[in-house]
């Protein structure tokens, strides 16, 4: 059961989960970060980081945002492994 990113994150991108993810989980989509749900071990550490609330464990987050997360093409996006790694 992954967390997942929701929109309060659209255009903020602070990156402050990304700096506490154990297991290199985040992606950049756009303007948003996405985590992947296959590297997600749940802990738990981005979602009390994260300044705008954006983050929930799947089973709290609308399911448009749990869809986003799992079905993003992985492969072809930005693996962000430090704050520095964002897009500004
Ligand atoms: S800390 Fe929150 S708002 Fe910032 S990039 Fe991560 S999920 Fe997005
Ligand atoms: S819950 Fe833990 S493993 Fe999953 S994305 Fe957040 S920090 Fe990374």
């Amino acid at each position: 059961m992954p967390r997942v990113v929701t929109s309060a994150c659209k255009g903020k991108k602070h990156g402050d989960c990304v700096e506490v993810c154990p297991t290199e989980c985040f992606y950049e989509i756009g303007d948003m970060l996405v985590i992947n749900p296959d590297d997600c071990t749940d802990c738990g550490a981005c979602e009390s980081e994260c300044p705008e609330k954006a983050i929930f464990p799947d089973d709290e987050a609308d399911a448009q945002w749990v869809k986003f997360n799992a079905g993003a093409d992985f492969g072809s996006l930005k693996h962000i492994l430090s704050k520095s790694e964002i897009t500004r």
